[in-house]
């Protein structure tokens, strides 16, 4: 049956511990319990365009233990169709992440099943993959993977290039119809400094200059810039009291993909993210904070565009 969108993408199983302080090179701290979540860039982008009110499949990799079963689980209790998530020997992917008191973290990303979902299985699910409006790909997994649902998708693709990679090759380019980076993205596809980036005109300047048509750039606090052919949009966020900032990204690349599967152009759509995305940051942890179609409704004035 065919889904309204397709995420081909990665699935972690966070571990996070609070420390007082981060540990330096050869230091020992004691930290708090390991809290266990669902984490990974693709399925956390998978919940939040699921809670939207889309139906959504997500193509990746989990491994065959007790754990895979778990993340499995969960997003399955979240409507997320894993029919064509591949289960590969051994562990899924994890992140293990260090939090002090102020929010600063340090994380370490070991991609266990993630660095396995191959070509072949993304192939697979060229059915899926080819009848859904928009199909979305972050690059936590292996380029060939992303390489094969670009090619596969037949409606909208949507790149979120993050982690923020050095380079795109050159065959994937006239694949994106919408890039959707953060100013750090943007600043490495540029092969720019991270640092000069803070205003939007420059934002804006650099995005013109991506062989991409249609962008998105996400601007924390700031909203987002909206690159469509010769338009240029700048979209504030709402004030919201911000509590934790974490999956506010994978939120908004979520609802940006419902967005679009419900027809909106490229503007439209980046509004409704950008709303979507401000409710995300006003809760801990990065999927409890995604917002339920009723709750973005609910919040009405409160998210209502900034103007
Ligand atoms: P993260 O890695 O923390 O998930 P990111 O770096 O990928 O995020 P950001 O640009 O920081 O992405 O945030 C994504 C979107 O979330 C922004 O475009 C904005 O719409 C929303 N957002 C983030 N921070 C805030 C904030 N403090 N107030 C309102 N909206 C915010």
């Amino acid at each position: 049956m065919a889904v309204d969108v397709v995420v081909v993408g990665s699935v972690n199983l966070d571990q996070v511990i609070e420390v007082a302080a981060l540990p330096v090179p050869g230091e020992t701290v004691q930290g708090g319990p390991i809290i266990r979540l669902g984490g990974g860039k693709g399925a956390n982008q998978a919940v939040a365009a699921a809670r939207l009110g889309c139906s959504v499949a997500l193509v990746g990799a989990v491994g065959t233990d007790a754990d895979s079963a778990q993340l499995r689980a969960e997003l399955v209790a979240e409507s997320v169709d894993v029919s064509r998530l591949a289960a590969v020997e051994g562990p899924p992917g994890h992140a293990v992440v260090l939090v002090d008191r102020q929010a600063e973290n340090v994380v370490v990303v070991s991609p266990g099943a993630n660095a396995r979902l191959d070509s072949d299985t993304v192939q697979a699910a060229g059915d899926l993959i080819a009848a859904a409006s928009v199909v979305v790909a972050q690059l936590e997994v292996p380029l060939p993977a992303v390489l094969a649902a670009a090619r596969l998708a037949s409606a909208t693709f949507v790149l979120n290039p993050a982690p923020a990679p050095a380079e795109l090759p050159d065959e994937l380019w006239p694949l994106v119809d919408v890039l959707v980076p953060n100013r750090t993205e943007l600043a490495r596809l540029c092969g720019v400094p991270d640092s000069g980036l803070r205003a939007p005109g420059e934002v804006a300047r650099l995005a013109a200059g991506l062989p991409c048509e249609r962008v998105v750039v996400t601007l924390g606090a700031d909203g987002a810039l909206v690159r469509d052919g010769a338009r240029t949009e700048l979209i504030a966020a709402p004030t919201v009291r911000a509590v934790d900032t974490t999956g506010a990204g994978d939120t908004f690349c979520g609802a940006l993909a419902v967005a679009l599967a419900e027809g909106r152009n490229l503007a439209d759509a980046a509004r409704f993210a950008v709303r979507a995305a401000a409710l995300s940051v006003e809760q801990t942890g990065a999927r409890t904070a995604m917002p339920t179609r009723a709750r973005l409704a609910a919040a009405g004035e409160l998210v209502q565009d900034a103007r």
